[in-house]
């Protein structure tokens, strides 16, 4: 807990913004229900609060998406975008799909996967966006647990729907171009070519389904997490004051739609504010990406820790290539933020990267790097206006400063999770201290409110009687110049109880040897604390990751102990 030395002022132009301390106390959530047409009108859904309302207040023509890959390349405006979802909802309309009924997305990211998501929201129907790269078995465990009755897809992709096993599914409509149609197909083109562009929207509750949300499985198999339409409280506002978008803003979410970030930071946030939204598809490489911000002009980027590390690992020559002078607030979620990533991202695109937290289950943004606070490197920040969070004990007790225990929220927020689908005794565990959610993870505040990540709960490392937390220390590792990547767990040990172990991926240009791994440890040791250093170390060319691009600490510890991985529905390649 020493890491705390360097702060990062906040700059001129964002101390212009309100304060923290200001925001925080004038701060009302009813205030944030006037923005919305249904404060007057008592309509509510949030595909017509994130489009419609806009080409309403003519905004038809404002570019809504800018969606490129190899082969496409196109703008699509609020009207478009209004039109195409509406039409969407007509064609599900038309196959019997009614509010309520669970409705998968299984695709490429493409401009008729948000015209699906919307137009799905529009009849009031539950959205389930998924990875595109999930294999056959992360399919039907999804599908089978939501009892879904429809799934767009593509060809492509079509194998991996095991429809025969999938009793509920009644309608697979595919996103093609010469489709040879089989039983229950639905050629997605064709449909959409002749349906109206006008719809009646379903207008619901705003406690009715919005869109269920698989976790990432980091810490086990996935757990369907269900949102409500009522979230748009929470993704406009943070999306206000937390990404800071403005009419003029161009946006740029890197997350994928099958991960909650690509739909509460990707889709939500930034239609509700009506910004433009920049997606690029295919895969990532440096250049594609600073390409993407030069050609687009974005001003705001929110990307995630594993993405920064594989630019930094790309060097800071890569950067000066291009011309990144539009970008002026940067953003990162889904893991902990590196100190280091903070400091090289400060010095390579003068920018100050704002970490922020938050889960599938939270539904949106937590405890953030406001735009207008002093940034402590390695530091979450603090709970945005409007929500409380501690750090307790395992009955609930409020531990004072400076002390490691569970980062837990005081409930409730607009855009808190309302089901654990199929698993009502799970979603009773984050409930479970009275007044509290508790989220699994292990923090730490310091004497001015900062929140400090260390780790998750049940990765916090016992050596000889510390508690070290593996954030801290993964850390340490990622400054050492050879380290592109590490991934710590505690391993049973008849001694000191538990030791720690690294698994380390390197930079480009450096081989595993015993004397590298020597002075790994005692750049540790060094650095952070003896207590602390790695007493063993593995060499890995690549730590396995989920789609979300978090390390799956459970996996290197299963492979270590030689234990079962367990699910591994969600990791990459
Ligand atoms: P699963 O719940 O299936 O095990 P997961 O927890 O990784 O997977 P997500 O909901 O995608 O699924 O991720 C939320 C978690 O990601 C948080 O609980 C936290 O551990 C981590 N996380 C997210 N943002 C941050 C951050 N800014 N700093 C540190 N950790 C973060
Ligand atoms: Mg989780």
């Amino acid at each position: 807990m020493d890491n705390q030395a360097d702060i990062v002022k906040a700059t001129a132009t964002d101390a212009n913004l309100p304060s923290y301390e200001e925001a925080r106390q004038s701060f009302d959530w009813a205030e944030v229900e006037k923005q919305f047409s249904w404060y007057a009108t008592g309509k509510v859904n949030m595909a017509y609060e994130a489009i419609d309302r806009h080409v309403e207040a003519g905004y038809a023509d404002k570019v809504a998406l800018y969606y490129s890959d190899a082969n496409r390349d196109e703008a699509v405006t609020y009207g478009q975008m209004k039109a195409n979802s509406n039409k969407f909802g007509n064609v599900l309309r038309k196959l019997g799909v009614q509010k309520g009924d669970r409705v998968f997305i299984f695709m490429p990211r493409s401009p008729e996967l948000y015209y699906a998501l919307l137009g799905t929201i529009k009849i009031g129907a539950i959205v389930g966006p998924l990875f595109e790269a999930f294999m056959e078995q992360a399919v039907r465990d999804r599908l089978d647990d939501s009892q879904a009755v429809a799934i767009v897809t593509t060809p492509a992709l079509l194998s991996r729907v095991p429809v025969a096993d999938l009793p509920s599914l009644k309608h697979v409509i595919l996103v093609g171009d010469d489709l040879q149609l089989g039983a229950g197909q639905v050629d997605f083109k064709a449909e959409m070519a002749q349906a109206s562009d006008e719809l009646a929207i379903e207008w619901v509750d705003r406690e009715d389904g919005l869109i269920l949300h698989y976790t990432s499985g980091s810490t086990g198999k996935p757990k369907g997490v269900l949102h409500v339409h009522n979230a748009m409280i929470q993704h406009y506002y943070t999306g206000r004051i937390v990404l800071d978008l403005k009419d003029s803003d161009v946006y740029w979410c890197t997350a994928d739609p099958g991960w909650v970030t690509g739909t509460s930071y990707g889709v939500f946030a930034p239609f509700l504010n009506r910004a433009t939204n920049v997606i690029r598809g295919g895969r990532f490489s440096p250049q594609d990406w600073y390409g993407t911000i030069q050609r687009y002009k974005v001003t705001v980027w929110y990307s995630a820790p594993t993405a920064f590390r594989m630019l930094m690992g790309a060097g800071d020559d890569t950067v000066k290539q291009f011309d990144l002078s539009s970008l002026r607030h940067v953003l990162s979620v889904g893991e902990p933020l590196n100190p280091e990533v903070v400091r090289w991202g400060l010095k390579v695109y003068n920018q100050r990267i704002h970490d922020t937290w938050w889960m599938t289950e939270t539904g949106g943004q937590l405890i953030c790097n406001y735009p207008s606070m002093d940034i402590k490197p390695g530091s979450m920040g603090k709970p945005i206006p409007g929500t409380d969070a501690a750090i307790v004990d395992d009955n609930g007790n409020v531990l004072p400063p400076n002390r490691m225990g569970n980062l837990a929220i005081k409930t409730p927020w607009p855009s808190m999770m309302r089901k654990i689908w199929n698993n009502p005794a799970k979603y009773e565990e984050y409930f479970r201290l009275q007044g509290w959610y508790v989220s699994g993870d292990s923090a730490y505040m310091d004497e001015d409110g900062y929140f400090w990540f260390q780790g998750r709960v049940d990765d916090v490392i016992n050596t000889s009687g510390e508690r070290v937390g593996p954030f801290e220390v993964e850390s340490k590792l990622v400054e050492h110049p050879a380290v592109a990547e590490a991934g710590v767990i505690g391993k049973p040990d008849p001694l000191r109880g538990e030791i720690i172990k690294a698994f380390i991926s390197l930079r480009a240009g450096y081989e595993p040897s015993d004397e590298l791994k020597a002075d790994i440890a005692k750049f540790v040791k060094e650095g952070l604390s003896a207590h602390a250093s790695p007493r063993e170390i593995e060499f890995k060319d690549k730590l396995p990751k989920t789609r979300s691009g978090k390390i799956m600490r459970r996996v290197l510890k299963a492979w270590e102990l030689g234990l079962p991985t367990g699910d591994l529905s969600t990791i990459e390649d």
